[in-house]
């Protein structure tokens, strides 16, 4: 298929076809079982998975398992969740690097024999001050003298537990002088003593990711390996072990640039201190820019494939708008969710010409444009709830200004009757606490008759048929732009009110809300359905996003 966008990568794959340089295309996701994926990620499995999808080609879902202290069960099985989610299918099995261990070890056997690698004793302090820096070339020490014999039975030490962790590190033998520090003997296995949540304690010694990555990708078939910027100084290191090595396939490497996101911080390690120290509840608070929040918070799959292709791909580093997330969930949203009624700060309204106990039942559309959605039935009864914000006492305010219900004036109840407001009830204090209103008759979806003006359509709820519900409004996590990237931690930027629990009413039909279930409560946004606390006896719903558009493209 050709491309319709044509960014870098999909020309690198067109003309690689098309030259024959590689017969179909493998592309693989690489997450390190670290923590949860967030919207970065995201994007770059979009990337990865759509690169496949567009040129026929397959991708792997690969775990980056080469750290065994930070990694954990939990996160591999979010992870595969969160792919799943997304709408794609990885190659056949999950493939974890930690399976390819016995053959990394054969390579590193492999490289001691040719003479490339060798074991080293000198303490992290030393071997940094030995390898130099940009001005100052390396310096060789006794250790990388050492014979073919000699390293091997050293490696073999460390293998079998001989060493404690930082005594020694099996080094490549590249340049101690080359411009790139990456290609300056860098280390190729490390002692780590903690048991792997894959392989158990089989091993002591881990490779390091330099040393993994590329042999990894090189076993699976990998035809274009694709990765973030920072990788770039890496990738002669990655070519240097592609070529040393007797390894079945040739892969590349291409870099992209990350996806960052204003008012957002997309780092694992940062997400995770939002947990650890209680800002948000969980992995998928639904304030948190991981893929299982935002689900929680009613993204799409579809909202967040959008979203990657608007932000497309890079190749150098700048910062997305989250305002163009905040769009592709908006849009979406508008085009299928269901409409519904919800009341956030109720203000009660007696229908004074309605006997109590009338039900009258409203036909509402679920959507203005969308017929197969279906209808839902609204009671209409003597007591309702409208929101605070919607009433008045002041006349003086223009029909311009103020298009909702006003003393003595009239106002539509969508999908109802026009009503009138007759007179307001207060308590000692001052405060409204109903008013009393006549609807007018013959109204439901026809003109009311000469010189009754109605300002504007407001939404409501029965007080009688109505159902509580809890409903949670969230604000921006972070209240600064880039909350990482200046001097100061990150948390000082934490906005302390991101989240608003009210307790609304819901029109009825919304008690049948299936979990994660996505609704435009008219004129107040769109809410989910929350995908872990909603049920018909406890309703509890979710802002995804409010109704106004800022993104400004
Ligand atoms: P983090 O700092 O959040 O831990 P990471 O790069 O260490 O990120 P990995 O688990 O190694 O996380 O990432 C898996 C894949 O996702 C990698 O190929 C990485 O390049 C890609 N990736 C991670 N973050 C982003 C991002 N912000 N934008 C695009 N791709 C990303
Ligand atoms: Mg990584
Ligand atoms: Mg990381």
């Amino acid at each position: 298929k050709p491309s319709k966008s044509g960014n870098f990568l999909e020309q690198i794959i067109e003309k690689d076809l098309k030259e024959g340089v590689v017969q179909s295309v493998q592309t693989r996701f690489p997450p390190e079982p670290n923590g949860y994926l967030h919207i970065g990620h995201a994007t770059s499995i979009c990337l990865n998975f759509g690169l496949a999808e567009q040129f026929n080609g397959q991708c792997n879902l690969r775990f980056d398992d080469t750290n065994p202290e930070k990694e954990e069960q939990v996160y591999v099985d979010a992870i595969q969740e969160d792919v799943r989610w997304l709408g794609f299918k990885w190659s056949g099995e999950v493939r974890y690097a930690s399976s390819y261990f016995d053959q990394f070890y054969q390579w590193a056997l492999y490289l001691i024999k040719e003479g490339k690698a060798y074991v080293d004793h000198q303490d992290a302090e030393s071997m940094a001050k030995n390898r130099g820096d940009f001005n100052t070339p390396g310096v060789e020490t006794e250790c990388r003298k050492r014979s073919v014999e000699e390293n091997l039975a050293e490696f073999e030490k460390m293998r079998a537990g001989e060493y404690e962790e930082g005594q020694c590190s099996l080094r490549a033998r590249i340049d101690l002088q080359h411009s790139n520090m990456n290609m300056r003997d860098p280390i190729l296995y490390r002692i780590r003593k903690v048991p792997h949540h894959q392989t158990g304690d089989k091993w002591c010694i881990y490779p390091s990711y330099d040393f993994a990555h590329g042999q990894e990708d090189a076993i699976e078939g990998v035809t274009h390996s694709i990765c973030t910027l920072e990788f770039q100084d890496h990738r002669p290191l990655y070519e240097w072990f592609i070529e040393n090595l007797p390894v079945p396939s040739r892969p590349r490497q291409y870099e992209f640039a990350r996806t960052n996101l204003n008012y957002t911080v997309t780092s694992k390690r940062k997400l995770k201190r939002l947990v650890d120290e209680g800002i948000v509840q969980s992995w998928d608070d639904p304030r948190m820019p991981t893929v299982s929040g935002m689900r929680r918070r009613g993204y799409t799959p579809a909202s967040i494939r959008k979203f990657s292709e608007m932000v497309g791909v890079s190749r150098s580093d700048g910062i997305a708008d989250v305002s163009m997330l905040e769009h592709a969930i908006r849009d979406d949203l508008n085009n299928n969710a269901a409409r519904a009624m919800a009341v956030m700060n109720p203000l009660k309204v007696v229908i004074t010409n309605l006997p109590e106990g009338e039900v009258q039942e409203m036909a509402a559309a679920a959507h203005p444009n969308k017929p197969e959605l279906g209808e839902r039935t609204l009671p209409f009864t003597r007591e309702l709830y409208i929101d605070r914000s919607d009433f008045t006492e002041d006349t003086t305010l223009s029909r311009k200004k103020f298009k909702r219900l006003v003393s003595g004036e009239y106002v539509r109840l969508r999908s109802a009757y026009v009503i009138k407001s007759d007179e307001v009830i207060k308590d000692e204090q001052g405060k409204i606490t109903e008013i009393h209103c006549s609807y007018v008759p013959d109204t439901v979806g026809e003109n009311p008759p000469e010189g009754i003006r109605p300002r504007g359509v407001i939404h409501w709820v029965s007080a009688t048929h109505g159902k509580q519900a809890e409903i949670r409004k969230y604000d921006r996590l972070f209240n600064h732009p880039a909350p990482d990237k200046g001097d100061e931690d990150f948390m000082t930027h934490v906005n302390p009110a991101s989240l608003e629990v009210v307790t609304g009413w819901v029109e009825p039909s919304l008690v049948d809300a299936e979990p994660e279930q996505g609704f435009q409560f008219e004129r107040e946004g769109y809410f989910v359905a929350d995908r872990r606390e909603h049920s018909a006896t406890k309703p509890v719903f979710n802002m995804t996003i409010g109704l106004k558009d800022t993104w400004a493209n």
